[in-house]
């Protein structure tokens, strides 16, 4: 049976393993790159060995290429406020709004036990600890999206916290992000907005 030349079937085995990316898809794609020629691949390659030593945050689990990230580094932002959002993405979306100076905590998902990602498997604990540990934090916002799993995942986070501070403010964000809608596609404004009008839970 007739098969591609093996670097090329290698890629696009590669490529299939993307989220959201079919065979039909990753052989596409992998056509694609192989039409632009060999500076384009390069180009490709030396991307995806340039982010071979970013990791994470040890502080607040954000991506990092330092032991502690840019963020928890800048002893200018205020310390009393602590943003648990779901991904790395949504601290770009938050940061880029302009109304929010504090710390941060990333979860690395939202709890979903039809995908057998459960609260044991984020940073749930981790953050609960950190606002306790840092005992500066006053407040702990929840930039989470407003959907079943991000409900679930608000519940467990304001539990574990109140488990270990229960002095602490818990707020979410506020309407303004319509019901279902995902964060890191909200505009800044609207998401600026519903910074400022959060609401406590
Ligand atoms: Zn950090």
């Amino acid at each position: 049976m007739y098969n591609y030349p093996y670097p090329l079937q290698k890629l696009i085995n590669e490529v299939s393993k993307l989220p959201g990316v079919g065979p039909k898809m990753a052989e596409r794609i992998s056509l694609y790159i192989l039409k632009r020629g060999q500076t384009f691949s390069e180009t490709f390659s030396a991307a995806l060995l340039g982010i071979k030593d970013i990791g994470w945050c040890k502080k607040c689990f954000n991506v990092s290429s330092e032991p502690i990230c840019e963020i928890c580094a800048d002893t200018e932002r205020n310390g009393s406020l602590l943003c648990v959002v779901e991904g790395p993405e949504d601290v770009i979306t938050v940061e880029r709004t302009g109304k929010y100076n504090g710390y941060y905590a990333v979860l690395h998902g939202l709890v979903n036990p039809l995908n057998n990602v459960l609260p044991e498997n984020l940073k749930i604990r981790e953050t609960a600890e950190k606002a306790n540990l840092t005992s500066k934090v006053k407040e702990i916002i929840l930039a989470i999206n407003h959907t079943v799993e991000g409900d679930a995942t608000c519940l467990y986070v304001a539990d574990a916290v109140r488990q270990i501070n229960t002095s602490v403010k818990i707020s979410r964000l506020a309407k303004g992000l319509p019901s279902g809608s995902d964060i890191k596609y909200a505009d800044e404004a609207t998401l600026g907005q519903a910074i400022i009008e959060r609401k406590e839970i």
